[in-house]
């Protein structure tokens, strides 16, 4: 039977860091860990997901049953691509019974031989619950240093240098130079930026955690570090914040590189099809699964409830 509305059985997934008419097309924008549970809660048997690789191969290990289009398959993470199972099993012998903590910005077969993922999101609560002392964590040695000094674990980044290159380019000299002009915002920046920029912020955290924090924060001028795409939909939820990027330059091409048109493309072809070889996909599906048991999600029965019966999916994760 001819669909009646090319929309009808897709649901379409953006990340925050997308172009804007391509959020504003979306059903749902989030951040990575949003996007998972929103895909997980749908009923939808196509997918469509406005993002680099690894995201929309980590809801297709999450979702096997269904049909996960990724429209621009050149959008990979530069970080990600760092991140090889040789690096990782280095990493392993040189402190045998570490575990290894892997983001979700991560190839599939490097979730397959990490012990749990995590998000920016979660990394925190997803590092406590380890209750150890010391971890491996890939692939990105910025957060890896910020969950160090939030926690007191020791965080041993793999590789040594890995890191998000659009993160990274922000300088502290463009922060000084920022704050400046503007003496009495607050500056928030995500912690993936570098740690001596991480230590001239009046907050720091995921981007949720950042929209959240533009509606809470006292200041009326906020400098925000992170991918500007963020700074549209803070304009939308608190239109009564000054909000200043902290740098012009921080825009991720990959993140960039899904348009409009091929978005609807994607919607008319349902093509192209991301596949993950089932071997890995298992495995990496074990270290994803303990990361949303952390988050209270368990994929068997589905998501928890809060106390006011709110399902999990589309609330700002902590
Ligand atoms: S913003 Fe950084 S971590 Fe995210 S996809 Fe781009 S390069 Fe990768």
């Amino acid at each position: 039977m001819a669909r009646s509305d090319p929309r009808d059985d897709v649901l379409v997934l953006a990340h925050a860091f997308s172009r804007p008419e391509v959020q504003d097309f979306a059903d749902v924008v989030g951040d990575s860990l949003e996007l998972v549970l929103a895909a997980c809660a749908s009923d939808c048997p196509f997918l469509v997901v406005a993002g680099v690789h690894f995201l929309a191969e980590t809801i297709a290990i999450l979702v096997p049953d269904r049909v996960v289009v990724h429209p621009e398959p050149l959008a990979q993470c530069a970080m990600a691509a760092r991140l090889t199972v040789a690096g990782i099993e280095k990493a392993r012998a040189r402190y045998p019974g570490v575990p290894i903590v892997t983001l979700v910005n991560s190839p599939a077969a490097a979730k397959a031989v990490s012990d749990i993922c995590c998000t920016s999101a979660n990394a925190i609560s997803v590092v406590e619950s380890l209750g150890v002392s010391r971890i491996l964590f890939a692939p990105d040695r910025n957060l890896a240093a910020y969950i160090a000094t939030q926690t007191g674990v020791e965080v041993i980044p793999v590789p040594a240098l890995g890191c998000c290159p659009m993160h990274q380019a922000l300088s502290p000299d463009d922060i000084s130079n920022l704050l400046a002009l503007h003496p009495r915002a607050e500056l928030m920046v995500h912690p993936a930026t570098a740690p001596a920029v991480q230590a001239l912020a009046g907050f720091i955290g995921s981007v949720p955690a950042l929209i959240r924090r533009v509606h809470m924060t006292d200041a009326t001028t906020a400098i925000v570090g992170t991918d500007t795409a963020v700074l549209s939909r803070m304009r939308r939820l608190a239109p009564h914040q000054i909000l200043v990027p902290a740098s012009h330059l921080m825009s991720c091409p990959d993140m960039r590189m899904t348009t409009l048109p091929s978005v609807r493309d994607a919607l008319r072809t349902r093509e192209p099809v991301v596949r993950v070889d089932p071997s890995i996909a298992t495995k990496a599906r074990r270290a994803i699964e303990r990361m949303l048991a952390v988050t209270g999600w368990n994929l068997a029965s589905g998501p928890e409830f809060d106390s006011a019966g709110e399902k999990v999916v589309g609330k700002m994760p902590a």
